[in-house]
């Protein structure tokens, strides 16, 4: 076996196809020499995605990006990759070529990406399936936040619960839900309360495995589905999002100005419907707010030890 190893090692760094490897926390760990010359990775480098994407864009190079904000472009790109067990798409590097990309995704979030050089196939249809592309993104995405929308966060709840079969450990949803933001509209103004909703998205999305879900449910309540994780770990992770969320201060003119969440947390069990488990964490975002906000509660349980701390 040790054989078909090593051959296998040449015989990536001799093809053309592009291929690397990811973790969970979507470090590069490993890349062939096509994939290291055409995004511009030395020997020996593991950069975590988003930085050589963010490199790449201010160099000018790498894979083109076809908005200006390159930091929105990266929040809605984030919010749906490594979501799905597979995915295929075309992409573009600047100087005119075409990638045919293949990403597949196991449990604990490892990554395989393979990509092909299309350049000269089919090229006269690349503008009609690049805008159907456009179409599905815009579809699953609340424009507002960059965060996925109600009906993609769903289906990626329903994923996980699909799997309680092969896993008994098989997962967690929590609801957040931003307080009193009602009182933040009056106080400040829609825009602001706007901007708000885009500070939290951006600082729980930075907390995320590439395996969690983060989508806007509706108005200011937020859904975060969990795959492979206990209810005590979610209680951690949320735990820790309330207190980076406690010490935002989204208007610098307005250094005072902080808010808060409160969310509620249910673990899949076996025969959940999306229904069910949602009926259930929406019940301890409920406790939560009633125990007087800014904490976490889970199904069933006593209050998350970080109440009104921080
Ligand atoms: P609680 O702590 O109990 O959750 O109180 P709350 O004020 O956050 O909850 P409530 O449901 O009473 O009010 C939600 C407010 O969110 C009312 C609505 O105007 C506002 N809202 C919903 N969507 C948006 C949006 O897209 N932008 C802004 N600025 N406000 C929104
Ligand atoms: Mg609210
Ligand atoms: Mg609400």
């Amino acid at each position: 076996m040790d054989d078909v190893y090593r051959t296998l090692r040449q015989l990536y760094e001799s093809t053309p196809v592009l291929v690397a490897a990811y973790d969970g926390f979507d470090r590069l760990r490993y890349a062939n020499s096509a994939f290291r010359s055409a995004f511009f990775i030395k020997d020996g480098e593991t950069p975590f995605w988003p930085d050589l994407m963010r490199r790449n864009f201010m160099a000018g190079r790498g894979t083109v990006i076809r908005n200006d904000d390159f930091e929105a472009w990266l929040t809605g790109t984030l919010a749906r990759r490594g979501k799905t067990s597979f995915r295929a798409f075309e992409t573009d590097l600047v100087g005119g070529r075409w990638l045919w990309m293949t990403e597949t995704v196991q449990k604990d979030g490892w990554m395989l990406c393979i990509a092909s050089d299309i350049t000269s196939l089919r090229a006269d249809e690349r503008e009609i399936r690049q805008e159907r592309d456009f179409a599905l993104k815009a579809a699953s995405t609340d424009d507002l936040t960059g965060a996925v929308n109600r009906r993609f966060a769903m289906g990626r709840l329903a994923d996980m619960l699909r799997q309680e079969e092969e896993d008994e450990r098989f997962g967690c949803l929590a609801v957040l839900d931003l307080d009193h933001f009602k009182l933040i509209n009056d106080r400040y103004g829609h825009n602001i309360g706007d901007l708000v909703l885009r500070d939290f998205t951006s600082r729980i999305q930075s907390q995320l495995r590439r395996t969690d879900c983060f989508g806007r449910l509706g108005g200011e309540e937020f859904g975060l589905v969990l795959p492979h994780t206990t209810i005590r770990q979610a209680q951690l992770l949320v735990e820790r999002m309330l207190v980076i969320v406690r010490r935002s201060r989204p208007l610098i003119e307005r250094p005072d100005m902080a808010y808060t969440f409160s969310a509620g947390i249910a673990a899949g069990r076996f025969g959940d419907s999306v229904a069910d488990l949602y009926a259930r964490a929406d019940a301890a975002l409920y406790a939560a707010k009633r125990s007087g906000r800014n904490c976490t509660f889970l199904e069933d349980t006593e209050p998350g030890q970080s109440t009104v701390s921080g």
